[in-house]
């Protein structure tokens, strides 16, 4: 190691920073977070002061800064973006206080360099290449970024305010130990982590009961109903990412790609339960009741679904007998087809020239029936996304045009949006059909209707598959 790693205390602390350009901000908004007094030096405070700048703990002097002003420094912060400048500051302060000195650009004159930083606090974490690659800690630190939930502060202060509490009644320090292990990696941290701070309150002191009692943990399982997005696994959250690498059983059907598969925890007990169209392998029903079982199991139970889990997927149902059974669950929302298909195929959903409002719309009722809601469909000015309607586009493009709307209306549909095999057809609504008949799309599709279907043609970036995308980048 070539310097020494820590964290220093800078509260109510005077931070002098000379400068006022982009890097004495950036020095200002880190020393304020910090809760320092913040001293900055500048005949004038750039744009990039625009927030600090009302900060009640900066004060900005419109002059040149004194060894008196740096006395108490406990940080000297030189950006002032002049070589010379910089060097003089830095020299007073050597002289004239204690304070550690930090030159922007300039290695040789720190006591210290910048660390790129991960905020989660009071969780931190600092990454140093000792001013080598400043670049390199930015990207490893954006590489943190997706593996530590924003969140997970709020875990540290949980346990945190709690310490106390478990030492009552947990006196050896290796029982301890293991208890925050099992709690980090258990459902009274996911509570926390989705922000139930209640009911992992509950939780913990009921466990602390247990405890004091001489019992034994109840194993209590926990269900994850989480949106996979259309397809492309780069369209999955942090937080879908995170519970598809902890669940012990996966619930998968049709419409999760195999792709986002390869991402769920390799040793995860699996289970396809269909939703083909004509091959219901496990009805609703049976699924809810199989996420209960395994719940009550102790199991922690990944339900993944396309897209969102609440739009047109019954997410809302299958959670129903959870809440019943008072199992812990949470849902974690996912790209929605009609918005991924929009995206991948260039067509906005919503633009001021076209459409200001778009309808998510399914031709494919409970029963198997076209019960669609015409007057909503026909309204000028929107956009129409229509889920599950590739077996019915025949009928309902001619409805659209015997029900009154424009025969030369824009159409399209987008087929396996997002993935690899991606494929848009466009037309208008009397077109439309034989052409998706000849293409012989297999599904699934999304059905757009709307003026913006013109902006295809301008728009497309990706269905040129691998020579549209820019040398060199990977998909
Ligand atoms: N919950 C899902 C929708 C489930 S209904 C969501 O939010 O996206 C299933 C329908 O979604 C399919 O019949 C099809 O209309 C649409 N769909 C799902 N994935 C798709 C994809 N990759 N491309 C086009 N349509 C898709």
């Amino acid at each position: 190691m070539r310097a020494f790693p820590n964290f220093l205390k800078i509260k109510d602390r005077l931070v002098v920073v000379t400068g006022g350009g982009t890097v004495a901000a950036r020095r200002c908004e880190i020393a304020l977070r910090c809760g320092a007094r913040v001293s900055v030096f500048a005949e004038e405070l750039g744009g990039d002061f625009a927030d600090v700048g009302r900060n009640p703990d900066l004060v900005h002097h419109a002059r040149a800064v004194t060894p008196e002003d740096l006395r108490d420094a406990r940080i000297v912060f030189c950006a002032a973006d002049d070589a010379e400048a910089d060097k003089a500051v830095h020299d007073m302060a050597r002289e004239h206080s204690r304070a550690l000195v930090n030159v922007a650009d300039t290695p040789s004159l720190c006591d210290f360099t910048m660390a790129s930083i991960l905020d989660r606090a009071p969780l931190a974490i600092a990454i140093g290449t000792d001013g080598a690659s400043p670049i390199l800690g930015r990207m490893l630190k954006a590489k943190l970024e997706t593996e530590i939930p924003a969140s997970f502060g709020r875990l540290a202060d949980f346990a945190g305010e709690r310490r106390e509490a478990l030492e009552e009644v947990m006196p050896r320090n290796a029982d301890r130990l293991r208890f925050w292990e099992q709690l980090m990696d258990g459902p009274i941290a996911e509570m926390v982590l989705a922000g139930r701070n209640d009911e992992a309150d509950r939780a913990f002191k009921a466990e602390l009961n247990r405890i004091r009692d001489g019992g034994s943990k109840a194993s209590r399982g926990e269900v994850y109903l989480v949106g996979a997005g259309p397809g492309d696994p780069d369209l999955i959250t942090f937080r879908a990412l995170r519970l598809m690498q902890r669940c012990d059983v996966v619930l998968y059907d049709r419409l999760v790609s195999p792709e986002i598969m390869t991402l769920v925890r390799r040793d995860a007990e699996r289970i396809y339960v269909g939703k083909a169209r004509n091959d219901h392998t496990m009805r609703q029903e049976e699924i809810s009741q199989l996420l209960v079982d395994l719940a009550k199991q102790g199991k922690r139970v990944l339900r993944i679904k396309g897209g969102d889990p609440f739009i047109f997927g019954r997410g809302g149902e299958e959670i129903e007998l959870l809440a019943a059974h008072h199992i812990p669950f949470q849902v974690v929302p996912g790209v929605t087809a009609a918005a991924g298909c929009a995206a991948y195929s260039g067509i906005p959903l919503t633009h001021r020239d076209h459409a200001q409002a778009c309808l998510f719309i399914t031709a494919h009722g409970r029963d198997g029936k076209v019960e669609a809601d015409w007057p909503a469909m026909l309204r000028p000015n929107q956009t129409v996304a229509i889920y599950m309607g590739l077996n019915l586009l025949p009928v309902l493009m001619e409805e659209f045009v015997a029900r009154g709307a424009d025969p030369d209306m824009p159409a399209a549909v987008v087929d396996n949006g997002t993935r690899e095999n991606q494929r848009v057809v466009t037309g208008t609504i009397s077109t439309l059909a034989a052409k998706v008949a000849e293409a012989e799309l297999k599904g699934p599709t999304i059905i757009i209707v709307g003026s913006v279907v013109t902006l295809h043609e301008k728009l497309d970036w990706y269905s040129g598959g691998a020579e549209a995308i820019t040398a060199g980048e990977t998909r």
